[in-house]
C-alpha cells in the first residue's frame, strides 16, 4: 500500500480504494516508468474528488493495438500517450481531432463505447503555458523552433495557428525541416541559425541541451514520437541514452533581452543552455509548464472539470529560475 492509498481511501469516506467502482486511466509508452503523468493525473483526480485511478503501462510496440483495444474493453476512461505510441494512437482511433489528423500523431485517447477519440494537446499545452505562466502571446509575433521531430511539429502548428507573424524552423538535418514548415504552408519556413536572434520566442524542441547526467530519462519518457514516416517513432533512443552531442548545436548565448526562450526539457527545470540565454539578459522558460498544461487540458477533457493547477504544479515542484 502506498502512502496515496489511505489518503485517497479518507478522501472518499473511508472506504477501500480502489473498489469495484473505481475508474480507470493511465499512460501507454516504452519506456514509461520515469513518466511524472501518474503524479499530475493522481493528483489532479484527488483534488477533483474522483475515485479514479492512473497507472503507467510499458507497452512495447508489437503490442500497443492490443493495449490500447483491451483499455477500451475494460471500460477504461482514456489514455495519455507518449513515445513511441503517438503514430499508432492516431492511426488506431475512430475519430481524430483536426490536430491530430494535420500531425499524424495522437497523445490523448478517450473512450466512448466502441469509439475512441484521438486527441492532441502537446501544443496546446505549450500554449498554456507561454500565455498563462508566461504572459506570451504569439498573435502578431516572430517565432522560431529548434528541431523538426514529432514535439518541433505540434509546436509548430500551435503557433502558427495561434496567429504567429511567421514560424521560424531550424534543425540538424534540413530535409526534416522542410518536412515540418509543410505543415503549415506559407506561415512557417526554413531559416538560418542567425535568424533565430530576431525572434520574439525561441522554442527548443530537441534533447541537445539534455545534460550528461540526467540522462533525461524521465523527460525522454514523456517525448512525442518522431515525426515524419511511421516506424521512426519505433527507432527513438532509450531513455537511459547518453546525452546528445552538443558539439554544433545552437550558441543560447547569442539570445538576449527582449527574447523569450523555451527548452522543452525539464530536467533539469532549467537546463544550462537556457541558463546562458538568461545570463545574457533572455526571459527563460523550461519544459515542465508544457508537460503540465498538456495533462491539465487532457483531465479537462476527460473530466469536464476545471484542472486543479496548484495542485498539480505542486505535485511536480513548480521550478525557480536559476539566479545568473
Ligand atoms: P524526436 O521526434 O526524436 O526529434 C528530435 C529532434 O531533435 C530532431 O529534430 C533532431 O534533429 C533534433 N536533435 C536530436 N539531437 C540533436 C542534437 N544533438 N543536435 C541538434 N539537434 C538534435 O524527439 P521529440 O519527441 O520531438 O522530443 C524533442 C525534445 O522535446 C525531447 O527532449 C523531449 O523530451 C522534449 N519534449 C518535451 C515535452 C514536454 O512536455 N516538455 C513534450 C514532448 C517532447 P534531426 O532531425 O537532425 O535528427
Amino acid at each position: 500500500m502506498t502512502t496515496a492509498e489511505p489518503a485517497m481511501a479518507a478522501s472518499l469516506g473511508g472506504s477501500s480504494w480502489p473498489s469495484a467502482k473505481t475508474r480507470l486511466a493511465g499512460v501507454i509508452g516504452h519506456p514509461v516508468g520515469h513518466s511524472l503523468s501518474p503524479r499530475l493525473h493522481q493528483t489532479a483526480y484527488r483534488a477533483l474528488g474522483l475515485d479514479w485511478a492512473y497507472l503507467a503501462f510499458d507497452v512495447e510496440p508489437p503490442a500497443v493495438e492490443a493495449a490500447i483495444q483491451g483499455a477500451r474493453a475494460l471500460g477504461a476512461v482514456g489514455l495519455s500517450v507518449t513515445m513511441p505510441h503517438k503514430e499508432s494512437a492516431a492511426r488506431l482511433a475512430t475519430r481524430r481531432s483536426t490536430v491530430v489528423r494535420r500531425l499524424g500523431a495522437a497523445n490523448t485517447l478517450t473512450f466512448s463505447g466502441s469509439q475512441i477519440a484521438a486527441d492532441n494537446t502537446d501544443g496546446t499545452g505549450l500554449l498554456a503555458d507561454l500565455r498563462l505562466e508566461a504572459s506570451f502571446e504569439p498573435q502578431g509575433r516572430r517565432c522560431a523552433v529548434i528541431g523538426a521531430g514529432g514535439a518541433a511539429r505540434a509546436v509548430i502548428l500551435a503557433l502558427a495557428e495561434a496567429g504567429a507573424s511567421e514560424v521560424l524552423v531550424v534543425n540538424r538535418t534540413r530535409v526534416r525541416a522542410f518536412q515540418a514548415v509543410a505543415l503549415v504552408p506559407g506561415r512557417a519556413r526554413v531559416a538560418r541559425r542567425e535568424e533565430l536572434e530576431t525572434a520574439d520566442l525561441i522554442v527548443n524542441a530537441t534533447p541537445a541541451s539534455r545534460p550528461a547526467s540526467s540522462a533525461g530519462a524521465g523527460e525522454a519518457a514523456e517525448r512525442a514520437a518522431p515525426a515524419g514516416a511511421a516506424g521512426a517513432a519505433e527507432a527513438a533512443e532509450p531513455a537511459a541514452a547518453a546525452a546528445p552531442s552538443r558539439e554544433d548545436f545552437v550558441d543560447s548565448s547569442r539570445f538576449g533581452s527582449g527574447q523569450l526562450v523555451v527548452d522543452l526539457v525539464y530536467d533539469p527545470p532549467i537546463t544550462e543552455w537556457l541558463a546562458r540565454a538568461a545570463a545574457n539578459g533572455a526571459r527563460v522558460r523550461g519544459g515542465l509548464g508544457m508537460l503540465v498544461y498538456q495533462a491539465a487540458l487532457q483531465i479537462e477533457l476527460w473530466t469536464g472539470s476545471r484542472p486543479p493547477l496548484t495542485e498539480m504544479w505542486r505535485a511536480v515542484g513548480r521550478p525557480v529560475a536559476r539566479p545568473t
